[in-house]
């Protein structure tokens, strides 16, 4: 029998995000995403989710009648039908722009690979569903049976500014005493085995001494800091003088390409990025500077989808570099995705990064995801291994008819805190 895509639908929601301090200012109360649901005519359902903010959700809905009639085994028509119908807006990069963006997905020049992402992730749950088999074997098989996530802190508030909903369960984040407080919570709630600083908020001699009383609470757990490109070259150095011995690797300290093979220059440790890699094209430029960044963290979100990443994973073998996953706030069908890509690639060489232990709510059927020892196990069943639970869908939908926010927007929200607040970069 063969089956054909018949409809798209495309439902934003929106759920509670705690008051997270980064580079371009903090998380507002809630986080935006999309569900997508393909249908075909013999009425099976692939899912996906995505990003939600006003611009991707036209894109998407422009995109959508690209699917009508395909064959949900035909992607290599699907990528060629979204790219005609969606024109990029530009091919320049944000990141060689004035002002940094910490979410390379929310930028239009990724239309493509964002809007390509979206519908084969949900055209792969369908195959699976056709096949009886998890992603992850339509990927090529399970090199690991489960895939390891690191602890991401933050600097934080208490909670929001106007109360909008009961603070979250972490409390003020900003001393390194809290932060060691916080890093403990995400061991003994999830097991985690290494840890992240999302560090370009408060001065450099803070977040250095935050990292120094991690190293000394956690011995032998691996810690990566990631300043977002909030520092300059020099403060860059000089922290990672100061960090002399903890660091895995050192995220995206500098900004651009040219900030970050400054950095390389002088400095032991491996350098990461989800900022100054975030193309194929990048990826090149970045081999043609030597490979100043040694390790990707890749998202498949905006890297054009699961195969793409897969062949990103390849060229960075080539290039002997390093592989992990970036993550911005997300629900439980991105989490499942990442796990059944992560899963499919030999060259994993870093526990991913991911949100979700900061999110209270989730889409899928049976609640919550849980991590066990730091990993989330590769589901077995068809396609991506979970379903939408309706109900949660239509409450958090819900949220984004009343959450009144339409596009991500940090610095203005920082501005409620401190009116002052310029987000220039890099501050420090
Ligand atoms: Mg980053």
């Amino acid at each position: 029998m063969r089956h054909t895509i018949r409809h798209v639908r495309v439902t934003p929601i929106a759920f509670r995000d705690p008051p997270l301090l980064n580079a371009a200012g903090i998380h507002e109360p809630w986080a935006l995403r999309s569900i997508i649901e393909v249908e075909t005519d013999s009425a099976l359902i692939g899912i996906n989710e995505t990003y939600g903010e006003q611009a991707m959700l036209e894109v998407l809905a422009k995109a959508a009648p690209a699917l009508q009639g395909l064959s949900p085994w035909d992607l290599n028509a699907m990528e060629a039908r979204v790219k005609a119908l969606v024109q990029p807006a530009g091919a320049r990069s944000e990141f060689l722009g004035e002002q940094i963006s910490l979410a390379p997905g929310t930028h239009v020049s990724k239309n493509v690979a964002k809007v390509i992402s979206a519908f084969e992730v949900a055209m792969l749950d369908l195959q699976g569903q056709l096949a009886n088999a998890p992603v992850v074997d339509l990927l090529g098989g399970a090199v690991r049976t489960s895939v390891p996530f690191s602890g991401y802190l933050f600097f934080k508030y208490a909670e929001h500014i106007g109360s909008p909903y009961r603070p979250d369960p972490f409390g003020e984040g900003l001393s390194p005493e809290q932060l060691v407080a916080q890093a403990r919570h995400m061991m003994d709630h999830h097991g985690f085995k290494s840890l992240k600083l999302k560090a370009g908020v408060l001065p450099p001699e803070q977040e250095v001494a935050t990292m120094l009383a991690l190293a000394q609470a956690f011995p032998g757990t691996p810690l990566r800091i990631d300043p977002n490109a909030n520092w300059s070259v020099a403060t860059s150095l000089k922290a990672a003088e100061q960090l002399q011995g903890v660091l895995e690797y050192y995220e995206d300290p500098a900004p651009g390409l040219e900030g970050m093979a400054e950095v390389a220059r002088a400095c032991d440790v491996p350098l990461a990025t989800n900022m100054v890699v975030t193309d194929f094209k990048e990826f090149a430029q970045n081999v043609q500077k030597g490979c100043p960044v040694r390790i990707v963290l890749s998202d498949h979100h905006y890297w054009g989808g699961l195969r793409a990443t897969q062949q990103l994973s390849r060229l960075c073998q080539t290039f002997e570099m390093g592989l992990s996953m970036h993550s911005n706030s997300h629900l439980g069908i991105s989490l499942i995705a990442m796990t059944h890509l992560a899963a499919s690639v030999p060259l994993l060489s870093y526990a991913c990064d991911t949100h979700y232990p900061w999110q209270d709510d989730d889409i899928v059927q049976g609640g919550r995801l849980h991590f066990e020892d730091g990993s989330l196990r590769v589901p077995r069943g068809p396609g991506l291994g979970v379903r939408i639970d309706p109900e949660a869908l239509l409450r958090l939908h819900d949220n984004w008819l009343h959450c009144g926010i339409r596009n991500r927007d940090d610095l203005g929200q920082m501005r409620k805190y401190d009116a002052t607040f310029t987000g220039k970069q890099p501050r420090y």
